[in-house]
């Protein structure tokens, strides 16, 4: 069967940009049945930019959390995080030697956390592409769930990948595919549309986190910035205007609708109307989530246990294929 792999950063606490560009389907992809699916999380790409330990192992089963609060069951999807099965690292040690500088320096998501002093950033932060592609190649995976702002780093990977296979005289790698789909793939910042929401963003109004109450979820689509004028009759009609198409856009994925049928229910509405009733759906879905991870967290040993169990069997699917690619680099072993 085929192989999807995907994971999120713990960097910080999730949000909604997390849940809808990629918590959601991946949950969709393991329900399909159609391909066996490991999760994971990113720790080690997590401390490319400084974490404070205490804060890193609490995100880190905070997020073990969101994953099964959301509906990744351990019965079915692998679920570990990436430090426990070493080989992500040693593979993308190999990577590192077939990835080129200059295809590192393009990466936009480099640019923008290196910001203007770059020579500052880490070593890590810049060779961050090639410990993702390392991530999905340990797997052999095909297909990676990821939001909008991953497809370059994807891309990258069928570049490293191409590359190993060419230099080494192989196709021992597979040639990876993104999948992007849905209306929420780029959820915007709530203060500043021409930016994505992250966890990582210092200002916390900027977002809505999974384990943000009610009231706090209510209060931040309220003073999530727009513009004066109502909703148009059409989706066309949000071209020049991306926080109200933003907040359009998170209705339609979390409502399960179109944003034409979104368009066509709330068109000609204001926002006076319209942020009440996101914020109304928004509390609808999440707060069973946060619900259950705050259950799930009051057991940290079990969700270790559980993160434990799922990087055995990821070390099972991982091993042989480091093995046999030290044995085409021709590492004696
Ligand atoms: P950080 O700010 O630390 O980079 P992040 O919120 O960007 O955190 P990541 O761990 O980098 O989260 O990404 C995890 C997954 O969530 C990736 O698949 C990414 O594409 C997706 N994702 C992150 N932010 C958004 C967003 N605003 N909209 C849709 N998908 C998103
Ligand atoms: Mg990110």
């Amino acid at each position: 069967t085929p192989r999807v792999l995907s994971g999120i950063q713990p960097s910080g606490g999730l949000t909604l940009g997390n849940y809808l560009g990629a918590i959601k389907r991946f949950v969709e992809t393991q329900d399909a049945g159609s391909h066996q699916t490991l999760y994971c999380i990113v720790d080690l790409h997590a401390i490319t930019v400084w974490q404070d330990p205490a804060q890193l192992t609490r995100n880190t089963r905070e997020l073990a959390a969101g994953y099964i609060a959301s509906g990744l069951d351990p019965a079915k999807s692998i679920l570990f995080n990436q430090s426990q099965v070493p080989e992500h690292a040693q593979l993308a040690w190999i990577f590192n030697t077939v990835a080129r500088m200059g295809w590192m320096g393009r990466m936009t998501q480099w640019k923008d956390k290196a910001g203007k002093n770059a020579e500052a950033a880490s070593l890590g932060l810049f060779a961050y592409p090639a410990l993702m592609a390392a991530d999905m190649m340990i797997y052999h995976a095909t297909h990676v769930p990821v939001g909008e702002d991953q497809k370059q780093h994807v891309e990258l990977t069928r570049d490293i990948a191409a590359k190993f296979n060419h230099d080494y005289e192989t196709e021992f790698f597979p040639l990876i595919e993104p999948v992007i789909e849905g209306a929420a793939t780029r959820v915007m910042s709530l203060r500043d549309g021409s930016k994505k929401m992250s966890k990582s963003d210092p200002s916390d109004a900027s977002r809505i986190n999974m384990t943000d109450d009610a009231d706090t979820i209510s209060k931040k689509i309220r003073k999530a910035r727009t513009d004066p004028e109502p909703l148009p009759e059409t989706y066309e009609g949000l071209k020049d205007r991306p926080e109200a198409r933003n907040l359009v856009n998170i209705y339609a994925a979390l409502s399960e609708q179109t944003v034409q049928q979104v368009m066509s229910q709330h068109g000609g509405a204001g926002f006076g109307q319209f942020k009440p009733a996101l914020a109304d759906l928004a509390v609808d879905k999440l707060a069973p989530i946060s619900s259950e991870m705050k259950r799930l967290m009051e057991d940290p040993a079990q969700i270790d246990a559980i993160l434990r169990d799922g990087a055995a069997r990821a070390r099972e699917i991982a091993a042989p294929i480091l093995a046999e690619t030290y044995r085409i680099v021709g590492l004696v072993g």
